[in-house]
């Protein structure tokens, strides 16, 4: 098939080069000529593992090219998907202005007469669809276009986004065409998952479940740490006894510093904004989107209580920028976020991640942050150390060696990666998160 993908970031470059190693032929337009340019020079403009050599393989196959060109794009696909940002607006609502500029260029650039399918894999509210609709017909004008729209919730994961779009739980496609849908099994159906054929709502609806669910999920399982800080319970102990149970599921249930990323924070929001619209007022869900902001404020506490709020005699050594392991992508990440606030009372940071110190440094700039090639390096004369993303390679380094480089053993661990036992033995002063045997004794609330 023909595919056009509009939209070249993590979903749409991952997509379009999956479809293309399936055997499609695929355009991926963008507005952003540099990304455009660096992708057609094998230069991936994000980290994501395989990507690389799978877009240099499919495009010299002949099956992938990159293009700002939307003429052609558009002449091109006999599938359109439209795979642009929907951050949040000011209001926490998703902002539709791309997905609509990209229906609007979709409609302009629409041969005649000629059946394609505009699909939304962008993450959109209830009843976008219609919208997109109306904005391809506006950019048509007066041109005769033949067209539906269809909806396909993209799942994958940053970080193990190649395999995640070969190896889905399921696909989610809704559509009024049957035409549409069709074409769209036809796609997919050599995966091994099962394909939910749906209306245009519930398609859009499952995603924004979906995504809510998940950070409930870790929401949950972060106010339980709170119990277990107040009681002396361990989260770790508690969240492998809850997930064992196959109703629950041990996924999404470590406790830390809170979720954040490109994806949950704005979508639990834009669920909630358009449950109001709809007036109806989903209590769950502001209780999730509340935890999620105390839980960040819990750990920087710890801090505080320990220190005082003023930091400014403290060198910290922090490991991880990206929102979670596997990417360099710190939109909304949690990391960035903890990083400012000790940086605002007034520590000096040593920070490295193995992806995303570039986007980092976009973040941070170079105000009391200095980026370290490698992770022992921060350990290097710190007060104290900062685990603030959950890469593997983290809990695997040499504790015993690296903790003697450092000016103070104290290691705050916002992803309870560390043993807190293992750490006292070393005469660390170890911080975790929910932790049982952490150097944490006093709470606000609380003794243990
Ligand atoms: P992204 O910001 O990485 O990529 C969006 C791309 O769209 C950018 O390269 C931008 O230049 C381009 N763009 C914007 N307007 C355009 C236009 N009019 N025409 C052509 N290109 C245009 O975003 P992303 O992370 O890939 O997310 C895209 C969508 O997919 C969002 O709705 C997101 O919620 C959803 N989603 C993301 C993930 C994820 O893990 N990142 C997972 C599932 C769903």
């Amino acid at each position: 098939m023909k595919i056009t993908i509009i939209g070249t970031g993590y979903v749409g470059l991952v997509s379009g080069a999956v479809f293309a190693d399936w055997g499609h032929n695929v355009m991926c337009l963008d507005i952003d000529k540099d990304k455009v340019d660096k992708i057609n020079k094998g230069i991936m403009p994000i980290y994501e593992e395989g990507l690389e050599e799978l877009v240099k393989k499919v495009s010299s196959e002949g099956r992938f090219k990159a293009t700002t060109d939307y003429k052609s794009s558009i002449e091109h696909g006999e599938l359109i998907f439209i795979c642009v940002g929907t951050p949040s607006n000011q209001a926490g609502a998703a902002n539709l202005n791309y997905v609509f500029s990209a229906a609007e260029s979709i409609g302009k650039y629409m041969p005649n007469d000629e059946y394609k399918v505009v699909i939304t894999k962008s993450t959109v509210p209830v009843g976008t669809h219609n919208k997109v609709r109306e904005h391809v017909r506006i950019g048509a004008g007066n041109k005769k276009i033949n067209f539906d729209v269809a909806s396909n919730p993209e799942f994958l994961r940053e970080g193990t986004s190649i395999y995640d779009a070969n190896n889905t739980d399921r696909v989610v496609i809704g559509s009024d065409s049957e035409k549409a849908l069709d074409i769209l099994e036809d796609l997919y159906k050599h995966l091994d998952a099962p394909i939910v054929k749906t209306d245009l709502a519930s398609a859009e609806l499952i995603k924004y479940a979906a995504n809510s669910f998940l950070a409930t999920k870790i929401s949950f399982i972060n106010e339980i740490s709170q119990i277990c800080e107040r009681t002396g319970a361990d989260v770790k102990s508690v969240a492998l006894g809850m997930g064992l149970d196959k109703r629950i599921g041990s996924r999404f249930l470590n406790a830390g510093i809170g979720y954040g990323g490109s994806c949950f924070p704005k979508d639990v929001e834009a669920l909630y904004r358009t449950s109001s619209e709809y007036f109806y007022d989903f209590r769950l869900l502001r209780g999730v989107m509340d935890a999620n902001e105390r839980q960040k404020d819990y750990f920087v506490d710890k801090v505080f209580r320990k220190y005082g709020t003023n930091l400014s005699e403290l060198t910290f050594g922090v490991l991880g920028a990206a929102f979670k392991n596997g990417t360099d992508d710190t939109r909304k990440s949690v990391a960035i976020s903890v990083i400012r606030t000790l940086r605002g009372a007034g520590a000096r940071i040593k920070l490295f991640d193995p992806a995303a110190l570039e986007n980092a440094k976009k973040e941070l700039g170079q105000d009391n942050v200095k980026y370290s090639d490698n992770a022992e390096d921060v350990f290097k004369k710190a007060d104290a150390l900062f685990i603030l993303t959950e890469w593997p390679e983290f809990a695997n380094l040499e504790y015993p060696e690296l903790v003697k480089d450092m000016n103070k053993k104290v290691i705050f661990d916002g992803r309870n990666l560390l043993d807190p036992i293992e750490m006292k033995d070393l005469g660390v002063e170890y911080y975790g998160v929910g932790r049982k045997d952490d150097a944490d004794d006093t709470h606000e609330n609380g003794v243990k």
